[in-house]
C-alpha cells in the first residue's frame, strides 16, 4: 500500500488497487476507454464510500465514479487518479413485496437486476443491455424496452442513499431532500455517490420481442410510416428503428425492433401488425420470451476502435424532416449507424419540473454513432457534421446517455438554462468544490 492510501482508515473493508497489482490492468479500464487511475478503491459497504470520498477529497486528485463502466466518454476511469469502483454494492433486494418495491446497491447492473427479479414476476423500466450499469443509466435517464409503458428507469426511483462529498450519507426522496430527489433524476452523478437506489417496480409477464426486417428500397416508407404508428400505438409497444449500418452500406435492411409488454398473444399482434403491414416483410423472429431474455451482453470491442456518439430529441412536427434527413443519409458513402427509438407514452405524462430530464415532450430520440479505427473515425467526421448541420433546425436537446463528448455545448443541450439554474443550485448545497466532475458536469459557481 502506498503512504496516500495510509490517510484511509485501516477499517477501510474494500479493495485497493494501485498499477503494478494484479487486477490493476483490469480494474482500470472500462467497456470503452483505458485509464491510469493511481488508485481503484472498491468499496465493500456504504461505510467504505464514505471513507473512499474522503480519501478523493483529501488527495485532491481526479475523481472517477465507475457504477457499469458503459458511460461513452469514459467516465469511470482516469489518469492519475483516483477510481471508486461500486461494483461490489451490487445488491438487489425486495424491501416491500405487496408494493413491489426494491433496494438496488448503486453499483449492481441491469442484468444482474433482471435475473434477480424475474422469479417475482417484476422487472424495471430500464435500458437494453445486461452490463449497462443501474447508476450511470437511471442518472441521467434509462430509455429501454418498457419506456412507453413505465417511463424512464429514473421515474421509476422512488428513493436513494447518496454519499455527498462531505462524506456524510443523504436520504433523497419526495419528503427528504427534494431538491436533492428532483436533481439525480436527470442530473447524473453531479451531487454524490448514490450507494442504494429504491425503486418501484412493475409486474411482468412474458413479452412479445424481436425484430422485423424489410428490405432498403422500402426504407423511406417503412420509417414514416413507423413513426406515424406510434403516435396512436398502444403504450405496450416500444420500438426502434435501425435504419443505417455503415458496415452493410446503402443495401442494409432496416430493421423494426419491437418489445410488446405483454403475453396476450391477440393484444400483441394487434398492436404489431400495423409494423408489419408497413412493407415487404424479409424477416420476422418476434415470439414471446422472458423480459429479462430481451436484454443483450455488452460485449468489449476490439482494442483500437473508436466511437464517435451523438444523439438528440424530435419533437412531433419535425418528424417527417428529421426522418428524410437520416433516409437520406443512410445512403451516402460515410454513413455513420442510425438509430432511432420510440420515446413519448409514459414519458410524455410526467410533468416537465418532476425531475431534472428536460426532454419528455419528444417523440424519437435517436442516434448516429461513427465506429472504427480512430483514422476512420475522424476520416468521417466532415460527412457527420453535414449531416447534423442540415438536422440542426428540426432537432433538440441530446440524451446524456448517448454523447461521447462532454463540453459545454454538450452539457448545455442536456439541461436548458432553467434546468442547469437549479442543478447548479443544488449542486453548490451538495458539491460546492465540484469533486464529482467526470461527469456532464454542472458547476457549482
Ligand atoms: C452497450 C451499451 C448499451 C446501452 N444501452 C442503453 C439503453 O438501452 N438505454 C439507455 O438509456 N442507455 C443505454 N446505454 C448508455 C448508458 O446508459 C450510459 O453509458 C450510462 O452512463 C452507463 O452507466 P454505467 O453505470 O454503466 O457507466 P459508468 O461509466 O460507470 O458511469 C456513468 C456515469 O454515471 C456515474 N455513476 C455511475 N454509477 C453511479 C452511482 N451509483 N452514483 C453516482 N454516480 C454514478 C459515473 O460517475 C459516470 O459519470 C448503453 C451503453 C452501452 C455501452
Amino acid at each position: 500500500m502506498s503512504s496516500a492510501t495510509g490517510t484511509l482508515r485501516p477499517d477501510f473493508g474494500g479493495a485497493i488497487i494501485e498499477p503494478g497489482g494484479p487486477d490493476y490492468e483490469s480494474a482500470s479500464r472500462t467497456l470503452l476507454t483505458s485509464g491510469k487511475p493511481a488508485y481503484v478503491l472498491r468499496p465493500g459497504s456504504v461505510r467504505d464510500v464514505q471513507e473512499a470520498v474522503m480519501f478523493a477529497a483529501i488527495t485532491g486528485l481526479s475523481l472517477s465514479v465507475r457504477g457499469g463502466g458503459h458511460s461513452f466518454p469514459g467516465f469511470g476511469t482516469n489518469d492519475g487518479g483516483v477510481v471508486i469502483d461500486l461494483s461490489r454494492l451490487a445488491s438487489v433486494e425486495i424491501i416491500d413485496k405487496k408494493r413491489h418495491l426494491v433496494r438496488i446497491g448503486g453499483g449492481a447492473t441491469w442484468g444482474q437486476v433482471a435475473a434477480a427479479l424475474a422469479p417475482h414476476g417484476l422487472a424495471i423500466s430500464s435500458g437494453d443491455t445486461k452490463s449497462v450499469g443501474v447508476g450511470g443509466l437511471t442518472l441521467t435517464g434509462g430509455i429501454g424496452w418498457k419506456v412507453r409503458k413505465h417511463g424512464l428507469a429514473l421515474d421509476s426511483v422512488i428513493a436513494a442513499e447518496v454519499v455527498i462529498s462531505s462524506g456524510e450519507v443523504v436520504h433523497a426522496c419526495a419528503a427528504q431532500n427534494p431538491e436533492l430527489f428532483w436533481a439525480i433524476r436527470g442530473g447524473g452523478g453531479n451531487f454524490g455517490i448514490v450507494t442504494a437506489f429504491d425503486f418501484a417496480a412493475h409486474p411482468t409477464t412474458d413479452v412479445f420481442y424481436g425484430t422485423i426486417t424489410f428490405p432498403p428500397s422500402e426504407a423511406d416508407t417503412v420509417i414514416q410510416g413507423w413513426a406515424d404508428y406510434l403516435r396512436t400505438a398502444p403504450d405496450e409497444l416500444t420500438s426502434t428503428a435501425d435504419i443505417a449500418n455503415p458496415f452493410r452500406g446503402p443495401g442494409a435492411p432496416v430493421e423494426i425492433r419491437v418489445a410488446f409488454d405483454g403475453d396476450d398473444p391477440d393484444l400483441a399482434a394487434r398492436a404489431i401488425d400495423p409494423i408489419r403491414q408497413l412493407g415487404p416483410v424479409l424477416d420476422d423472429d418476434v415470439a414471446p420470451r422472458p423480459y429479462a431474455d430481451t436484454l443483450e451482453d455488452g460485449t468489449p470491442p476490439p482494442p483500437g476502435l473508436v466511437f464517435a456518439i451523438r444523439s438528440a430529441f424530435v419533437n412531433r412536427e419535425s418528424v417527417p424532416a428529421v426522418l428524410q434527413i437520416l433516409a437520406e443519409a443512410r445512403t451516402s458513402e460515410r454513413s455513420p449507424f442510425i438509430a432511432v427509438r420510440s420515446v413519448g407514452g409514459a414519458v410524455s405524462r410526467v410533468p416537465g419540473d418532476a425531475t431534472a430530464y428536460a426532454h419528455r415532450q419528444a417523440e424519437l430520440m435517436f442516434v448516429t454513432t461513427s465506429a472504427g479505427p480512430e483514422p476512420a473515425v475522424e476520416a468521417a467526421r466532415p460527412a457527420l457534421e453535414t449531416i447534423w448541420t442540415r438536422l440542426a433546425p428540426h432537432v433538440s436537446g441530446a440524451y446524456a446517455n448517448f454523447l461521447s463528448a462532454a463540453t459545454a455545448a454538450d452539457v448545455a443541450a442536456i439541461y436548458p438554462p432553467e434546468v442547469y439554474r437549479r442543478l447548479a443550485a443544488v449542486k453548490r448545497q451538495y458539491d460546492p468544490g465540484n469533486l464529482f466532475a467526470r461527469n456532464h458536469n454542472i458547476r457549482p459557481h
